[in-house]
This record gives structure tokens, sequence and C-alpha cells, in this order.
């Protein structure tokens, strides 16, 4: 039979894509349906039939997962942020799992699987790091500013006036700046026309210190700002950082250009493992505090250390990982692209009385060849790159330093995957992994892995 647009079915999901729409099956096709939950039976209608995928609307639910819950967001199928509110927790961290272990399986031909998933205390007000987009609601009388987040795959704002998951202060923060917007007539950026001023509101939120950080993104230089600053620091009494970020480029990555620091210092501070970490707007730093510590102590276990080995961290961010683990190392060398981060994670060694690291500006993959040039042979090796994962180049560098241990840390399964695959053909065999949720309510889920070199 071939499948029509349009035409209505009825199905029983039975399982999850990477993408959290359900997945059942008609005809032997793959039919992707967004909100239907595994085990659940209902009615669908075809949206698009194309050669590589089909997608369905649920049309009514015929019978519903004992684990489907009602979402306590109403922002939530809009605003692009999370995915799977419309399930229990226990649900989504079965979901989690499963997605690791089938990309292992599946994609990575692999034995291994993860020994359990780490579940978060909190799935509301986790992030310590929020990113709004500045917008002006057309379609009200008034023509407030708006704060809020992009309607997936589209350039259409969806006003958020509060975010479960994200801070309380970034919330304030946000509702700060529409008033101040509106009070002084301030522009929005327009990314069409490329006029107007005010693009985006980022805001950080130490959790152990409660330090906040809060930096505006716009175009041009700013209006009153002493108004601004007034207004930022009566409403957030955990304020130490106001930062203004003069972005003129068109494209959409947020902080870019200069950075002025309109009021208190460049950066905040936070704890972490019991370190204190030095966080410049620009620097990467896990969003989530309380699943960063296990993770790191989850990773620093796997690593075996005893107080001997050389370390190499790749892709370091502020250093956290390798500064966590420097106690326990001889040596301790980190390497990140983002000077700024560079920066951090030296000052971080600092502040930390840490005197046997060391951190570098460049490409993981370059570094790593560079060092083993230099007579740099460590004994284990962390690996926590962005979603896109390893080049294959990088991946054989690596493994040219012949550590004894690597442990890779991903926040993407299918690139982890693809990377331990490779890693096994180069004599790294995967021995054991975790799953943590870092991102409750959403898609990601983070993977520690532990491989060790076996001599073929
Ligand atoms: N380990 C850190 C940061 C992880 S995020 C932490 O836990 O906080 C990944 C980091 O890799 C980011 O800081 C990013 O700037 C950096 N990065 C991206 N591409 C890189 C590359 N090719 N070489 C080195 N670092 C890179």
């Amino acid at each position: 039979m071939e499948l029509k647009k349009n035409s209505y079915h009825t199905v029983t999901v039975e399982g999850m894509n990477s993408e959290g729409f359900g997945v059942a099956r008609i005809e032997g096709r793959a039919v992707f349906i967004a909100g239907a939950l595994p085990g659940e039976k209902c009615k669908i209608k075809l949206l698009k039939v194309s050669k590589t995928a089909v997608y369905a609307k649920l049309d009514k639910l015929l019978e519903l997962s004992p684990n489907r819950i009602k979402p306590d967001c109403p922002y939530f199928g809009q605003c692009g942020g999370c995915d799977f509110l419309h399930m229990d927790y226990e649900e989504e961290l079965r979901i989690k799992k499963n997605r690791v272990n089938d990309a292992l399986a599946r994609l990575g031909g692999l034995g291994l699987t993860v020994s359990g998933i780490i579940g978060a205390p909190a799935r509301k007000r986790y992030r310590n790091k929020a990113i709004f987009t500045v917008s002006r609601d057309v379609t009200a009388k008034k023509h407030q500013a708006v704060t809020g987040f992009f309607r997936p795959r589209s350039h259409q704002v969806i006003p958020v006036d509060s975010c479960l998951i994200q801070s309380e202060a970034a919330d304030q923060a946000a509702f700060i700046i529409r008033n101040w917007m509106d009070e002084y007539a301030i522009s929005h950026y327009d990314e069409k026309t490329g006029k107007g001023l005010i693009r985006n509101l980022f805001v950080r939120t130490a959790f152990f210190t409660g330090m906040t950080a809060v930096c505006i993104v716009a175009a041009g230089d700013i209006p009153r700002r002493n108004k601004l600053i007034g207004l930022l620091r009566a409403g957030l009494p955990e304020i130490r950082s106001i930062i203004l970020n003069i972005n003129k480029s068109r494209g959409n990555t947020v902080l870019s250009g200069s950075f002025q620091t309109l009021w208190g210092e460049d950066s905040i501070e936070d704890v972490l493992c019991g370190l204190v970490f030095k966080l410049s707007p620009l620097s990467f730093y896990q969003i989530n505090s309380n699943q960063a510590e296990i993770l790191y102590k989850k990773a620093i276990e796997y690593a075996e250390l005893t107080g001997n080995e050389k370390v190499l961290d790749l892709y370091c961010g502020t250093g956290t990982i390798g500064l966590c683990a420097a106690s326990k190392a001889s040596k301790v060398v980190g390497v990140e692209t983002i000077e700024d981060a560079v920066k951090d994670a030296k000052e971080n060694a600092k502040r930390n009385n840490i005197i046997n690291a060391e951190f570098i500006c460049s490409d993981a993959g370059r570094a790593a060849k560079t060092l083993m040039k230099q007579g740099f042979h460590p004994d284990v090796i962390f690996l926590d790159p962005p979603r896109k994962g390893l080049s294959g180049d990088t991946v054989q560098a690596v493994a040219d330093m012949s550590p004894s241990r690597i442990v890779y840390i991903s926040c993407d399964p299918a690139t982890l995957a693809r990377d331990l695959k490779l890693f096994q053909s180069l004599s790294y065999e995967p021995q054991k992994a975790t799953a943590i949720d870092m991102f409750p309510g959403t898609v990601h889920v983070e993977t520690v892995v532990l491989m060790s070199r076996v001599d073929k």
C-alpha cells in the first residue's frame, strides 16, 4: 500500500526517535508522530510522505500511556525548549537510556550498554544559563517588548514570561528588560531588516554562590544605561555583573563582537566539586551544576587516577574537569579553542592554588599532535567535545598519543557511537558507560564512557 498524505491510520507507538517523536510503523515504514508516547494507540493523519520519512499528526489518542502526564508549562510544544513534559520522569529516563543503548548498538555496532542513567533531583529551574530572544509583540495593541524563544524551525519568537527550566533570576531579568524597553521606547533588533537595537538577553546564575550576571546583546550602543543598571540592581539583589555585548553581525550567533562591563565585575564565580570557577560570558559552563558535579565525579572515577598520571583534558572549557582531577594527577594539560575560556581556566588554576595544570588555546586535534611531538605522553585523556563529536583526524591524533585510558563525555549518543567505533578500530575498547540526565524535559542526554587500550 502506498502511504498518502492526509490519510488517516490507527497505529500503536513502538518507540521514540532522537527528536522526541513517537515512532510507529505502517506497512513496514517508520512514521514519526509529534506528541505520541511509546505504547499509545492512536489515530493519526499523515502530514508529509517522502522517500526518506513519514511525519504524522496525532488526531486522537485511543489508548493512553500510563506514563502520560499533563504538561505544567503553557508554552510546551510551542517554544522549542522542552520535548518531554507530557510524560513522567521515570519514562523520560527510560527513553533516554534506551536511546543511548540503541545508538551504541546500532550506530556503533558495540556490545557496550550503559550501566544506568542518573536522573536529576529537579526537573525545573535547573538551568544556570538563559538566552532569551528579544522582540516586540506586534499583534497586541501596545506593541510591548517580549522575551522568549523561537518556535521550532521558524523565526517567530514565542513570548515566554516564565520559563520553568530557567532560574527565577533569569525570568526576573527578562521582566526588567521588557519594562525598560517599553518605558523608554527602546527598539528590538529585527533580524530581517537588520534594524533596531536589543537582540538578546543572556543571564547566568551561579547556583552555589548565587551570583548573577546579565549580558544585554544589542546591535549598537544603548540609551538609558543608568536607568537599566538601576532597575537591574534593584530587582536582582544577587546581581554582580552587567555587561553590554555590541553584536553588529547579521548572523544568529548570540554573543559576538565587543563586550563592555556596564556595572560590577567582568565575570562571576561558582563552586563546583569544591573548587572555585571564574565564568566569563563567552566561556562554556555546564548548564546544570548539580548534574555537572555528578558527571565530573563519574568521569574522574572512570579515569582511575592514583596521583601519578599525566592527564590531557581536551575541549576543557574553563578547565573544570582537569582542575577537579588535578589533585589526583601528577600533571594536567587542558586544551580549548575559546581564548576567554582558556584565560578563565588559567585564572581558575590560580584561584584554587593548583600548580600542576596548564592550559593551551588550540584545536584539540592539533594540540594532541603538537604535544606528542614535544614528548608529552598522557596516561589518561578526557574528551568532552561539542555535539558534532570528533573529527576522524582528532580520533587518530588521540589514539596516537597511546594513553592507557580515554574517558569520553558526550552530549550526542549518535556521534559518540560513531567515534567509539573508530577508537575501537584503533585498539581502544569501550569498557563501561553511564548516562546522566543533564537536561530534564528535553531530548538531550549526556553519556560518559571509559575506553582502555588493548594490545591486539
Ligand atoms: N569540558 C568543559 C567544556 C565542554 S564543552 C566543561 O565540562 O565545562 C566543549 C568545549 O569545547 C567548549 O568550551 C568549546 O569552546 C570547545 N571546543 C569546541 N571545538 C573545539 C576544538 N576543535 N578544539 C578544542 N576545543 C574546542
